[in-house]
């Protein structure tokens, strides 16, 4: 089934889905249950990826896999569900330092898609088998088969994004941000095929710095998605000026040097996406979005339980007049 999943015979059209994490993870479920596994593609940020104890690391592409297959611990939105930890424990007595949290399953995923891939898959194809095997039915792409880490620049110096992100906990202020890798980098086979057919771009509410930002980085693909003749949807991850969850509010502070806000995140992706989905809580920067040429649709966009998730992504669909 994989391969057939990534082949030409594809439907054209359907939904291109643009997800870093937790937050992307949340709208690619609710997208899921409404799209035919044949009618959605949904393509994860590598920016942080990372090899620990030589094994290779995808968190957002685990996230996504884990919430579209249902294990996904639903307190955090990450890691395996119930998942234990004594490998790390030994790890730790054998004098590793062990600070990025990896549980027994997750170690096993990496074991797993280490060994596919220097057997020659690509990451493509492994993301694909893994998630087959995990009961996902619809694709799950990386951004690019070839590596593109997220290195913050911050005042205590440059660190990869994981270093920033879960040993020093988001805590250094960013100051900028690259993506080494992504100028020889290209769009893995299937994002660039969805690009190319997708009957509407939906950008996930995922941080627009550290989820979309590398995505959008890969040569061609911030061109191709301003380029698209199809509605190019933002689900906005700021909700009331303030992010659910992470750095984002932090990051618009101090790398975009303006409040976090709804708006602000209009305008991170002014000239390239077309519609936009705020909360009800941003209503009175409806028309200021709307100034920027958005189409906006004022809603719930808070997802706490399956049901949001369903009613975001059929709004989001409705919007981009995709059929459900
Ligand atoms: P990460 O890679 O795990 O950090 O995940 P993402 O980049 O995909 O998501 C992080 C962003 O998701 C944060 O900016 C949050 O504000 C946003 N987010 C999380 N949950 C929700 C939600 O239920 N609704 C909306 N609108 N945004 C959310
Ligand atoms: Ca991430």
């Amino acid at each position: 089934m994989p391969e057939s999943k990534l082949s030409d015979n594809r439907r054209a059209g359907g939904v291109l889905a643009l997800a870093g994490g937790v937050g992307g993870a949340k709208l690619a479920v609710g997208l899921a249950e409404i799209l035919e596994p044949d009618a959605l593609t949904v393509v994860v940020n590598t920016g942080d990826d990372e090899t620990f104890y030589g094994l290779h690391v995808s968190p957002d592409i685990d996230t996504v896999t884990y919430s579209m297959a249902g294990l996904a611990n639903p307190e955090t939105g990450w890691g395996f569900a119930g998942d234990t930890f004594n490998a790390l424990e030994t790890l730790k007595t054998l004098g590793a330092d062990a600070w990025f949290g990896l549980g027994d399953h997750d170690l096993a995923l990496h074991l797993r898609r280490s060994e596919l891939l220097r057997s020659g898959m690509t990451l493509s194809e492994v993301t694909l088998d893994l998630a087959d095997k995990m009961g996902v039915q619809h694709p799950i792409v990386p951004m690019s088969d070839q590596p593109v880490r997220t290195i913050i620049e911050s005042g205590d110096g440059e660190m990869s994004f994981q270093e920033y992100f879960v040993h020093r906990r988001s805590e250094p202020e960013v100051t900028g941000l690259r993506f080494d890798g992504a100028d020889s980098a290209s769009p893995s086979p299937a994002f660039k095929a969805a690009l190319g057919s997708a009957d509407a771009i939906v950008f996930c509410p995922s941080n627009p710095f550290l989820s979309v930002d590398p995505i959008l980085a890969v040569p061609g693909v911030r061109r191709l998605v301003a380029a698209a003749l199809v509605p190019v949807v933002v689900v906005s991850p700021i909700i009331g000026g303030r992010a659910v969850k992470g750095p984002a509010a932090r990051i618009f502070e101090t790398l975009a040097h303006k409040p976090p806000s709804a708006l602000a995140v209009a305008e991170h992706y002014s000239g390239i996406a077309t519609h936009f989905v705020m909360d009800n809580e941003d209503e009175s920067s409806r028309q200021a979005v709307e100034a920027l040429g958005y189409q906006v649709l004022v809603t719930e966009t808070l997802m706490t339980t399956n049901k949001h998730k369903i009613d975001l992504a059929a709004a989001v669909c409705d919007m981009a007049g995709v059929s459900v």
